[in-house]
């Protein structure tokens, strides 16, 4: 296998391409550096996008056969490396190796799931005769592509994300121009290399590195760009949608979790599920569970069972497969969650457990009797903190779930399908999850929020809908 990961180069339109300026990639658990990546210029993306217009005839023009066995073989290709994968995860992320083996399995997933969905992108007859009038006409719909896409990704599923903007826009027959997170560039690089071994003309794909802040106007803003993709946090969001102009536009952003626990679910499973939704990558998944409401009566229980579960969990070095959670992304993320912790401290919140931090590290913390005005409590904390709360009965934890301004997904635990079916339609979220906690998801399923959570919904079949435009065809028959 070659390896373009040495060398500060980047892909762009099929040739690797390295630029005089170049940025370090760190492991966030010791900060020394294991990699150069280019930083690239706005120059760099304006004729990365010329090249992707080009790339986009040559998309459309790919035919399914031939996108699916691209698709299909960069699948074949991480499978083939797959330890490699990982070992790239779980170095320039937070992951710990048996978390990013995981998220290798699920990018060959998002892949082959691609391919499969490029067969089934289809329309419908239209009946035209419905109208008075138009009685002699007969017609349909087809799906064709949107043209370039610009894919924007975050830091946490590194390789998984990027997976899920290329493998439906190639499916799709598209162009796709990804800015990877710049903590985090090696997987998506390395998933380039994935899709040059597998074939994919010259000009489709290219995985540009650099500052979002510096080259990120010139990507959102620029014609050629039918689409953008964007998977982040909330705030750079807000500028790029702002930015963006007449463009489709879909948002994967972050949240702030609830899971609501009654009195009859098994404690044991809701505990286990919570406790591993809260710290999955130590906390840096917008999926994470944040805020558990526990009914009353089983609330002292499942709290000790919580923190016990909790203080088991191994700290350590990411490349060890006993490691349970790994460093942040960075100290400098670790202390933001310190400080946010510190206000809920000061108001009065009480920690059960954890509340320290060492370097990128923090402690898996456990918080109850949080004021609700607190950051902590409105805020996405994207870090390995969870609030327990009591809670009266259903009613109250449906008011107080739905009380932030985020809505990607919720769990409920219990036996009871008239709860679980009050829940479901009360709770303000894209998802609802009934004996799994918030942190549940397949990729083939749609996913998305609602409020500052987000806009559109990827999973592969979905992503491919918002990837591609409706053409309606009519024909008026002679003579009829
Ligand atoms: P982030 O700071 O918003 O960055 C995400 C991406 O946006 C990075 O590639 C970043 O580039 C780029 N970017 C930043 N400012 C930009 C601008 N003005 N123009 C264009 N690009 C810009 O997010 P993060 O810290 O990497 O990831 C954490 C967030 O992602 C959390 O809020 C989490 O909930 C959310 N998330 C959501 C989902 C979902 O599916 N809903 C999944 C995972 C994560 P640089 O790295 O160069 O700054």
């Amino acid at each position: 296998m070659t390896t373009h990961l040495k060398g500060q180069k980047m892909f762009i339109a099929g040739e690797w391409i390295s630029s005089e300026k170049t940025i370090e990639v760190r492991n966030p658990q010791d900060n020394t550096i294991i990699d150069l990546v280019p930083a690239a210029t706005v120059e760099d993306m304006l004729n990365c996008l010329e090249e992707a217009k080009k790339g986009a005839g040559i998309a459309a023009a790919m035919p399914v056969h031939q996108r699916m066995k691209v698709i299909h073989g960069a699948a074949d290709y991480i499978e083939e490396h797959h330890k490699k994968f990982a070992r790239i995860i779980a170095m320039e992320s937070s992951k710990t190796i048996r978390e990013a083996t995981k998220e290798v399995g699920r990018a060959i997933q998002t892949l082959r799931i691609s391919a499969e969905e490029a067969r089934r992108i289809t329309g419908e007859t239209i009946p035209f005769d419905q109208s008075p009038g138009s009685e002699s006409r007969i017609g349909y719909f087809y799906r064709f592509p949107i043209g370039v896409i610009a894919a924007i990704t975050p830091f946490n599923d590194p390789l998984n994300l990027v997976a899920h903007k290329i493998g439906p826009a190639i499916a799709s027959g598209n162009a796709i121009v990804v800015k990877p997170a710049t903590v985090t560039p090696l997987s998506a690089l390395l998933l380039a290399e994935a899709f040059s071994f597998a074939g994919l003309p010259a000009k489709v794909l290219s995985v540009i590195t650099g500052h979002g802040s510096e080259i990120g106007d010139a990507l959102v803003t620029h014609p050629a760009v039918r689409m953008i993709t964007f998977t982040g946090g909330l705030e750079a969001g807000e500028k790029i949608v702002s930015k963006a102009g007449l463009k489709k536009i879909s948002m994967e952003l972050g949240s702030n979790s609830p899971v609501i626990v009654l009195e009859d679910a098994d404690i044991e499973d809701a505990v286990e599920s919570c406790v591993s939704g809260a710290f999955w990558a130590a906390g840096q998944n917008c999926l994470g569970v944040q805020r558990i409401y526990v009914e009353k009566s089983i609330f002292k229980s499942f709290q000790s069972q919580f923190v016990e579960r909790t203080e088991k969990y191994i700290i350590g070095d990411k490349q060890s497969e006993l490691t349970d959670m790994g460093p942040m992304i960075s100290e400098k993320e670790a202390i933001r969650v310190e400080n946010l912790v510190d206000e809920a401290v000061e108001k009065g919140a009480v920690i059960l457990t954890g509340g320290e931090r060492n370097g990128a590290y923090y402690l898996p913390t456990v918080l109850t009797d949080v004021p609700k005005d607190c950051k902590v409590a409105q805020e996405e904390i994207f870090g390995p903190v969870v609030l327990l709360y009591p809670i009266a009965d259903l009613d109250e934890a449906i008011v107080l779930s739905n009380s932030v301004n985020y809505g990607l997904q919720a769990g409920i635990f219990t036996k009871n399908i008239d709860m679980a079916h009050k829940a479901i339609a009360k709770l303000d979220v894209g998802g609802v999850l009934v004996n799994d906690s918030s942190d549940y998801r397949i990729d083939a399923m749609p996913f998305g929020g609602v409020k500052n959570s987000g806009l559109g919904r990827e999973g592969i079949k979905f992503s491919i809908q918002e990837m591609t435009e409706t053409k309606v065809v009519c024909f008026k028959l002679p003579g009829q």
